[in-house]
């Protein structure tokens, strides 16, 4: 007799647990069938509520980067990469209108030390979701190849840290690379996509 409001209350549960689980899901972009339905499940949620690994800033971040999120605009040479993926919260939410800020080497693994090229800020959709433009950066002594970045939820505290490419030989040596900061890298027709999705404290 008491089952009914029973399993309704667990079927509310379940439901739930369903919306978290898709707030969750690793997004890459959603590929939709010209009727609007997807064409894959989403893969396995990486959300959790362990923040992305922070790791040193090191020598060559500067603040007060320009707004931009083509940061190879005047760069020659290189391979083009696109970088994207979703700000995310502890608790598994998208953070809307994060602040990414990146800095990286040029392809003659160079930093600009007294511009701004490759150096630059921009924030994520109301989604979590951003994305910029940039050259693959080039190797110099002592590191793997790397990209920095701080990202910061609106009023939250700054993570800083650094994203690395699957299959360089300095990642075995690099004592700062950490595999959980491997961005997933694809080719495209012009360079390169890679992709990370973050975890911040908001
Ligand atoms: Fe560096």
């Amino acid at each position: 007799m008491g089952m009914a409001p029973s399993l309704s209350r667990r079927a509310v549960l379940m439901a739930g647990v369903g919306l978290v689980v898709t707030a969750c899901s690793k997004s890459k972009p959603s590929r939709s069938t010209a009727a609007g339905a997807p064409t894959s499940l989403p893969p396995t949620p990486s959300c959790d509520d362990h923040p992305t690994v922070a790791q040193t800033a090191g020598p060559y971040f500067k603040p007060n980067s320009p707004e931009k999120a083509d940061l190879a605009a005047g760069v020659s040479g290189g391979t083009r990469l696109v970088v994207a993926g979703r700000v995310m919260s502890t608790s598994c939410q998208p953070v809307g209108r994060a602040l990414l800020d990146v800095w990286q080497a040029g392809p003659d693994g160079q930093y600009d030390n007294t511009g701004n090229r490759l150096r630059g800020h921009m924030f994520a959709d109301a989604s979590g979701r951003y994305r910029f433009e940039t050259v693959v950066p080039g190797l110099y002594p002592g590191r793997t190849r790397h990209i920095h970045v701080k990202v910061q939820a609106p009023d939250g505290p700054i993570l800083t840290t650094q994203l690395y490419f699957p299959g360089e030989e300095r990642n075995a040596t690099d004592e700062i690379f950490d595999d959980k900061l491997l961005m997933a890298v694809t080719g495209a027709s012009d360079g390169k996509n890679g992709t990370f999705d973050f975890v911040v404290r908001s």
